[in-house]
């Protein structure tokens, strides 16, 4: 992947779907650790940055309002090390405030009780290390339909020719009963339901399909991709604040503990 020529904002900022695996990716240097580190000198420099965090996943649409968000260690069983991990970033409260004004029809408030989850900071951590871009978070309301979550990217995608960089976090296959089942018994194999997925989302990805993204969890190797719907709905988000015209690019693919898709889609 060759550095960005510039780190200026262009006139539209590209948009991200981040595959963010393991919290250990964090503190690993790893084929993915330093994937997200070149992902960080590919995309132009941001004004600030938008995250829609898998792990932000609850009854209703917020914001982030914090001038300064915590560093949420939301994860347990992990070395002592990965607790220490602070990422500074400041927030940024008029963007949050610009954001749930986009998203007035869907009810969007600030909140201040949440703050930066490792969905957001295990990959920003190796993007921009200095941890001097802004960032908001946007939660992710479980009782909305694929449909809606893709609207609400849609609402978004002003932002980006504000120098705003919306970035979807989660993963395109997310099965973790079959990703421990394989840790317990030692064995990394890629199942054909996960590798199927992933190609039948990027396919859905490369046409601009829509329609496609928002019944993939409704086909039989979704279901088994996904058990429940938080890992796959950040991507609806990128999706949405996409256009027709963006070119589309896998920066990072591959699977992690087997079944958990790596695939990372810039669009733009
Ligand atoms: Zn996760």
């Amino acid at each position: 992947m060759p550095p960005s020529a510039t780190h200026c904002s262009p006139d539209r900022m590209p948009v991200l779907f981040v595959g963010h695996g393991s919290p250990m990716n964090a503190i690993e240097d790893n084929l993915w650790s330093r994937a997200f580190r070149e992902l960080g000198a590919f995309v132009p420099r941001p004004r600030a940055i938008l995250s829609i965090s898998a792990h932000w996943f609850l009854r209703g649409t917020f914001l982030t309002g914090e001038e300064h968000p915590e560093t949420l260690h939301d994860f347990g069983g992990f070395p002592p090390e990965l607790y220490r991990i602070s990422y500074p970033a400041p927030g940024d409260r008029a963007l949050a405030s610009r954001a749930a004004l986009l998203l007035e029809d869907f009810g969007a408030s600030l909140r201040t009780d949440w703050g930066l989850d490792h969905g957001t900071w295990s990959v920003l951590m190796h993007m921009f290390p200095e941890a001097d871009c802004p960032v908001v978070q946007l939660s992710i309301d479980e009782r909305l339909p694929p449909s809606g979550h893709l609207e609400m990217g849609r609402a978004l995608a002003p932002l980006r020719q504000e120098g705003v960089l919306i970035m979807g976090s989660g993963n395109i296959v997310h099965n973790l009963r079959d990703a421990f089942g394989q840790m317990a018994r030692g064995t990394c194999v890629t199942p054909d339901w996960a590798r199927a997925f992933d190609e039948e989302v990027a396919h859905a990805l490369d046409r601009h399909d829509a329609g496609a993204l928002a019944m993939a969890l409704e086909t039989e190797n979704g279901r088994r991709a996904h058990p429940t719907a938080d890992h796959y709905l950040p991507l609806l988000y990128a999706a949405g604040a996409s256009h027709a015209e963006d070119g589309i690019k896998y920066p990072v693919t591959g699977f992690d503990m087997g079944s958990l898709s790596m695939r990372t889609v810039l669009f733009g």
